[in-house]
């Protein structure tokens, strides 16, 4: 058992957590504040440097796997029939994400649990999560998705542009002869193999890195914020539960695998997302556990997955969904049922927008909260308790993206 990678990250995820609390200012504090603080980044090197060996070559492997999962399609039809699929797909379960995060947190009202003088203390105005919103038209951002300039998608850390453009050349080659097409599915051949081999580098850290990163989030929580932001959290985690069932009932009816046989071969993949807290770099991971474990053809996993990874993001719909109506509830707007809907559309949108990193979830929550006029101050409210509900959406995330596989497979009647 020592040599299984679950193991190992658990291993690393206690170890972390306790050492975490023995140095956190907030909890036992064995050290002085000052050195402790100190100390966390020393802590956190070896998560970092996996999480950039990882981000370093997301980009090729995400445009290789892309193009090859196109590549290996047996004719175009099935890729016909994967694309009519799973946009849909993406799109409805991002929906039920969000009406489950609704009706939860409109139920359960966590805004009425905080008490008024934790928003009183808390310093509004000295919110850190800054975004300036640009009015653009929905017509412009439809033509927005098509990767013109590919240094400023690069730049810009777009890794939907590369989903796009890798999907482009794809469908593109597949439509040229053999011998004109062969030249670039080498070279993508050769992008994904490199990647890989350094994916399997980093994941030797992968251990240590889950004890630096939970041992340095622990050092830096304020248990404080964690108690009056309580139902808060619960409300979120109620709601995240909710729709981890309603993927388990889609996994049956695709694959009649039960529940616990499911979240036993997917074990790994959902501890690194919660380590991590990265749809991006636990993908590798997801690909391979979709390939060895679930029994995905390539065809589906290598497209559905980095697809998946970069759009599909069920948790942090859900999360932010939430997070909009307890501020609702907090400073005491009622919103209407159209107000709702606009609610509903504006997270699916935004939730395919959200880069699969740590912690932009809440900062694209910015653009949510506009649309329904609260305070952008809110978000310093739930700023201090955010990255414990990141490390548990994304594990959503990418639970999620395990699951289109199997529907997909299934819809396809690939055995
Ligand atoms: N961390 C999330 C992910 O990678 C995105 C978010 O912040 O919600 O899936």
């Amino acid at each position: 058992m020592l040599k299984k990678l679950w193991f190992q990250v658990i291993l690393g995820m206690i170890a972390g957590l306790v050492l975490g609390l023995f140095l956190s200012p907030s909890a036992f504090a064995i050290v002085d504040e000052k050195i402790s603080f100190m100390l966390a980044p020393w802590i956190a090197l070896i998560g970092n440097i996996f999480l950039a060996l990882i981000k370093m070559i997301v980009i090729p492997l995400v445009v290789s796997s892309i193009i090859l999962g196109i590549m290996s399609a047996k004719n175009v039809e099935t890729l016909k029939k994967l694309g009519f699929y799973i946009f849909p797909y993406f799109i409805l379960t991002t929906f039920v994400a969000v009406i489950l995060g609704i009706i939860n947190t409109t139920i359960i009202n966590p805004g009425s649990y905080v008490s008024k003088d934790v928003i009183a203390q808390m310093n509004l105005a000295n919110t850190q999560v800054t975004k300036t919103i640009e009015n653009i038209s929905i017509p412009d951002m439809i033509v927005d998705l098509i990767p013109v300039s590919i240094a400023k998608a690069e730049l810009a850390g777009n890794i939907l542009a590369f989903v796009i453009l890798a999907i482009f050349i794809g469908v593109a080659l597949l439509n040229l002869k053999v011998e004109e097409s062969k030249p670039l599915v080498d070279l993508s051949k050769s992008l994904q193999a490199f990647s890989m081999k350094i994916v399997e580098w980093a994941m030797k850290l992968a251990p240590y890195a889950v004890f630096g990163l939970i041992c340095n989030i622990t050092i830096k929580i304020g248990f404080q914020a964690i108690s009056s932001m309580f139902m808060y959290i619960l409300t979120v985690l109620f709601g995240l539960v909710l729709l981890l069932g309603f993927y388990l009932i889609i996994v049956y009816f695709s694959s009649k695998m039960k529940p616990f046989e499911f979240l036993g071969k997917i074990k790994e993949v959902q501890l690194m997302a919660f380590s991590t807290s990265s749809s991006a770099a636990v993908m590798p991971l997801s690909i391979k556990t979709a390939e060895n474990n679930l029994e995905i053809p390539p065809t589906i996993s290598k497209f559905v997955i980095p697809l998946g990874a970069t759009i599909n993001m069920d948790g942090t719909a859900l999360y932010q969904v939430s997070a909009a109506i307890f501020l609702t509830q907090l400073f005491g707007i009622e919103l209407s049922f159209f107000e709702l809907i606009v609610l509903a559309i504006t997270t699916v949108g935004a939730s395919i927008g959200t880069p699969s990193t740590p912690g932009v979830g809440i900062v694209i929550l910015a653009t949510i909260l506009q649309s329904i006029g609260v305070p952008l101050e809110g978000i310093a409210l739930i700023l201090g308790v955010d990255r414990i509900l990141d490390m548990c959406r994304t594990t959503i995330n990418v639970t999620g993206d395990l699951t289109a596989s199997l529907f997909i497979k299934r819809v396809l009647g690939i055995k």
